[in-house]
């Protein structure tokens, strides 16, 4: 009788959870593997093929392969953090330190995967439409993820994740958020619906794709508000137009009355506009916020103008009514009884609101990651965490998430915001606690990882990387190199 032989396990140690794998299976987050008894990570170390001289967009999908592997012949390389694996508890030294000649200088780069249950995200949407109220609730699968923050100008944004979705709701709800953010920061789309029953809507987010607002694709930011757009094409419309009103929910211009029209002699019309008049020639709360003209509720531009005035307006009176981004427009002429008439566009008028058109930009969703790098994961990188901190803050420190370039914010701790397009893709990953998983690396000079307190016992020269078996990528154009001296406070007094 042969006796049957259970598996054998082994435990994960890189996070909180402890997962007991079995050979050839992989833990709760797909991240660690059992093969042969070993624990391996199964995502690549990523290497990123630097230098100033030379910077190339990353490679197309597939393209690795034609990468010859060679990053001490090339160019600098900057071994990242995205595949490096966590040392969990932190007390243990990052799993890589690596030290290189960077023009002269020994620099020492400490890269951790952090595990972050501080973290969320900052969305930047490029919409006029009305996507709900600052303050109204990001759902997803139904659960509360976020909200909607404060707009800036011509953009909707979102504030998503964060420690109170994350570990302060249901356990379903920390799950779902948890899911929302890593997708999010591995570019993908996420479907999500803002505000209550009554007035929900549907919003797919992508970073760096245009939004999708209730089932139709966002095309144009707007050129600014009403009252910029009349400053900036007033005479386009000269002698077309007797009066132009832009269309836009928080302040909508009136070209007579604006002082863009004063200056250029354009006569009082009569016109009256609904709505709280702020200054001459721009009007607030002309209608409800919705997804209609210049973010408006409505379709038809006529329902925010009351009646003209007969001691002023005259029959046969021009009106351009236009929205912010130029594409709706509408062109009127008064009738005997002073009531607008639809009528087609004269064509300098049509060309008037392409220009407008053509002047806004692209609307795209920027999505940031944000997080707390001031915590538990600093021992990884010396044994005087505070000292660590203090050195990011003296600029002595570089901070990078995948070698992006990070904000590091002011005041106490490391929170750092990076743009998840300046990273490498699938840097993210997530741990089931919930939390999610990003890469962090710390660049500063050799003799000053020493003062630190840093693992000096660790430091390995980058040729000692195992490069046969890393994912090679070329520097993103649009995220500057992590080693540059510009970065460090000593390369001002000793240029
Ligand atoms: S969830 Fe992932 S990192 Fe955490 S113990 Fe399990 S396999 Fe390891």
């Amino acid at each position: 009788m042969t006796e049957r032989v259970k598996p054998a396990k082994i435990r994960c140690d890189a996070c909180p959870v402890m997962c007991y794998i079995a050979d050839g299976n992989a833990g709760a987050c797909d991240r660690y593997a059992n093969h042969d008894g070993q624990l391996v990570r199964l995502d690549p170390l990523t290497i990123i093929q630097g230098g100033s001289q030379k910077l190339v967009p990353f490679m197309p999908e597939g393209a690795e392969d034609s990468w010859d592997g060679d990053i001490i012949q090339g160019e600098r390389p900057f071994v990242t953090a995205v595949g490096a694996g966590t040392t969990y508890p932190d007390y243990k030294p990052a799993p890589f330190i690596v030290s290189q000649d960077v023009e002269g200088v020994d620099m020492v780069t400490v890269v951790t995967e952090g595990i972050f249950s501080y973290c969320g995200v900052k969305v930047k949407i490029d919409t006029d439409r009305h996507i709900g109220h600052e303050r109204d609730i990001v759902y997803v699968d139904g659960e509360p993820i976020g909200h909607v923050m404060t707009s800036e100008y011509g953009s909707k944004m979102l504030s998503l994740g964060g420690v109170e979705h994350l570990t302060g709701g249901s356990k379903k709800e920390g799950r779902v958020t948890c899911d929302a953010l890593m997708r999010l920061c591995n570019r993908e789309a996420v479907t999500m619906q803002i505000g209550e029953e009554d007035h929900q809507t549907d919003v797919v987010v992508e970073a760096g794709k245009a939004p999708i607002i209730n089932g139709e694709e966002e095309k144009l930011m707007r050129v600014g508000c009403g009252s910029a757009t009349i400053g900036m094409f007033a005479m386009q419309w000269l002698d077309h137009a007797d009066e132009v009103v832009v269309v836009d929910d928080h302040i909508t211009g009136v070209l007579s009355e604006h002082e863009a029209g004063k200056q250029l002699d354009v006569p009082p019309t009569g016109i009256k506009l609904l709505g709280r008049r702020s200054t001459p020639g721009r009007y607030f709360q002309v209608a409800n916020p919705g997804t209609g003209w210049g973010g408006t509720d409505i379709e038809d531009p006529l329902k925010i103008l009351g009646p003209f005035k007969p001691a002023v307006a005259w029959e046969g009176l021009r009106v351009l009514m236009v929205s912010t981004t130029g594409e709706q427009y509408a062109y009127y002429e008064l009738d005997a009884d002073l009531v607008p008439q639809p009528k087609p566009a004269p064509k300098a008028l049509v060309a008037a609101s392409e220009l407008i058109a053509e002047n806004c930009e692209p609307s795209v969703c920027s999505v940031l990651f944000m997080a707390g790098a001031g915590g538990s994961l600093r021992a990884g990188v010396t044994e005087n965490p505070v000292r660590l901190t203090r050195s990011v803050k003296e600029s002595l420190t570089h901070v990078s998430c995948g070698g992006a370039d990070t904000y590091v914010w002011p005041g106490g701790g490391i929170t750092v915001m990076v743009d998840v397009l300046d990273m490498p893709t699938q840097s993210f990953g997530y741990v089931p606690t919930p939390a999610l998983v990003a890469p962090i690396e710390f660049t500063l000079r050799v003799s000053d990882y020493q003062t630190l307190g840093g693992h000096m016992d660790e430091v390995r020269p980058v040729d000692q990387i195992n490069r046969e078996a890393a994912r090679h990528v070329a520097q993103n154009p649009s995220a500057h190199d992590p080693m540059a001296r510009g970065n460090f406070r000593w390369s001002k007094k000793d240029p």
